[in-house]
């Protein structure tokens, strides 16, 4: 049909070869539109990167004079090669090392600072940071997300108009650098995802529209990772001072249950000082610490060398306690055993007490104690102005005793006459073996009378008595002189006194009593 009308035919032939020739040249104008976007941004990138590196500087000087030649030149397409070596190499030396991270971030933010505070910012902490203040990389972003919230976060916030003002973001250079610094970053597990996936567009070819969203992601998550840490440091300060009052609990008991001495103290003191130099340490460790369980490990590790220092604590205690103890009971054994002695000196004591006034034989007591007991009661009379007799006493014939019955039957009567007359008399009255077979008694509060009746009793009461030895049985007979105390009498004279009377009851058949 077509071949029928050939005016037909060449209209259409020519309607398709101008559609063609229109389509070619929309084709030209988008190449040379992408080709003049290309050569802008790559003029831009040069002029925003220029200055970060020494090394890449001459590149991108070159780049930049042959970009304006159009991107088919070879110089172009020479210098795009040699570029690419020394960034390689760059990766592999330089920016391998966080020195040199944080020297191209600086390099970085210090370019792109709005104002000259932001600037001195910057600058004063790459000082900090290279001379050792900022000990990590960590420490350092740290430093410049706290410097940031004084800052305008605008720096970030890059708009389109701005991008086509020629404020030039060098996109890909950053996110190496953001990349790199959230890989040196110690990310904390709940962030760890995130982080991921911002990793992964990092990698990823950007556009000048994505990167302001994907710059303010990353913002916003080092923001979440520092209130993370900032509560984590407010858990750990909770933690250490919840911990330091149970220390101190524990502090306050083992000081109530400690005894007062002197090595004691001196290992109080020890164990004090250790206790605080641990906790000086755990303080010193919670302001650097950054995320709670490597703190709680160190804690935990602090508290059992504290719990060891208590436990050898405890021991030496117990040791000191326990020699306290054995010389206590050395002590108390060394008591008992002086004070055994000193029954043993005392009785021997009273012993050798009774043996000086004391009469072996019968028992009573003898001339000396009577002359002691004489003179208390010679003042006694003088006192009370009592009257106050002396009674001499001896035995009847006791020589013929003696002699019939052999010198031990006599011990033995003088025993029973010494018992007789002792349990007979009062109390007050004093009775004491004077010398051989002759007692004396002193009868205080006795008129001589008084005297007379209780010597005739005790006379009656001897004359009474049995006395057997062997088959014998006989009587024993006593005499007895009584004399009575006078005002400045000397004793001798009294005792002459009533030496005479008995005398006297000797004179006058014995077996009786005389007053003189
Ligand atoms: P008189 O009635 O005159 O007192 O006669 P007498 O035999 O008691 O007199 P004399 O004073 O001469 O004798 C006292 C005797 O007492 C002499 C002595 O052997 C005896 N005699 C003295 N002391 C002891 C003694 O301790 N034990 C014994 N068995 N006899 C003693
Ligand atoms: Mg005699
Ligand atoms: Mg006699």
């Amino acid at each position: 049909m077509n071949l029928l009308n050939p005016q037909n035919n060449n209209n259409k032939w020519k309607d398709k070869y101008l559609a063609q020739l229109d389509q070619q040249d929309s084709l030209v104008k988008e190449t040379r539109d992408r080709e003049a976007l290309l050569c802008r941004a790559i003029i831009r990138l040069t002029l925003i990167t220029k200055g970060f590196n020494q090394t890449l500087d001459p590149h991108l000087t070159r780049i930049h004079a042959a970009v304006k030649s159009g991107l088919n030149s070879a110089k172009l397409k020479a210098e795009l090669e040699q570029i690419t070596q020394a960034v390689i190499r760059l990766e592999d030396s330089a920016l391998n090392t966080a020195a040199a991270q944080a020297d191209l971030l600086f390099d970085f933010l210090i370019r792109q600072s709005d104002t000259e505070t932001q600037e001195q910012t910057y600058i004063s902490l790459r000082k900090q940071y290279e001379s050792g203040q900022l000990k990590s990389i960590e420490e350092l972003f740290q430093a410049l997300l706290d410097s940031q919230d004084s800052q305008d976060n605008d720096r970030f916030d890059v708009t389109e108009t701005e991008l086509s003002e020629g404020n030039y973001i060098p996109t890909d250079m950053v996110s190496q650098q953001l990349l790199l610094l959230l890989e040196n970053f110690d990310i904390p597990s709940a962030f760890e995802k995130q982080a991921e996936f911002l990793k992964e567009r990092l990698q990823k070819p950007l556009t000048a529209t994505s990167f302001p969203s994907l710059l303010d992601e990353y913002v916003s998550l080092l923001s979440h990772i520092k209130k993370h840490f900032q509560s984590e440091q407010k858990n750990i300060e909770d933690f250490l001072s919840e911990l330091t009052e149970q220390l101190n609990d524990l502090d306050d008991r083992v000081v109530g249950a400690h005894k007062v001495t002197q090595q004691a103290t001196i290992n109080r003191n020890n164990l004090d000082q250790f206790v605080s130099m641990q906790m000086q340490n755990l303080q010193n460790s919670s302001i650097n610490a950054t995320t709670l369980e490597p703190l709680k490990q160190l804690i935990n590790t602090r508290i059992e060398a504290i719990s060891r220092q208590l436990e050898r604590h405890r021991q030496e205690e117990n040791q000191q306690n326990l020699q306290a103890q054995r010389q206590l009971d050395e002590l108390a054994n060394k008591i008992q055993r002086m004070e055994k002695e000193s029954t043993i000196l005392k009785s021997r004591l009273t012993l050798a007490q009774n043996k000086a006034i004391r009469d072996p034989l019968t028992g009573l007591p003898n001339r000396l104690a009577y002359d002691e007991r004489l003179e208390t009661e010679l003042s006694r009379r003088k006192r009370y102005k009592t009257p106050l007799c002396l009674a001499i006493w001896d035995i009847d014939y006791f020589k013929r005793i003696n002699d019939t019955l052999g010198h031990k039957a006599g011990d033995k009567i003088l025993k029973i006459i010494a018992q007789l007359l002792s349990t007979n008399c009062r109390d007050s009255d004093f009775i004491s073996r004077f010398g051989g077979e002759e007692f004396t008694m002193l009868l205080p509060e006795t008129s001589p009378e008084s005297a007379l009746i209780l010597t005739e009793k005790l006379r009656k009461l001897v004359e009474q008595s049995r006395f057997n030895s062997g088959d014998k049985s006989f009587s024993i007979t006593l005499s007895c002189g009584i004399s009575e105390f006078q005002e400045n009498d000397q004793p001798e004279a009294v005792f002459e006194r009533a030496d005479q009377a008995l005398y006297q009851a000797k004179n006058n058949g014995r077996n009786q009593c005389a007053v003189n």
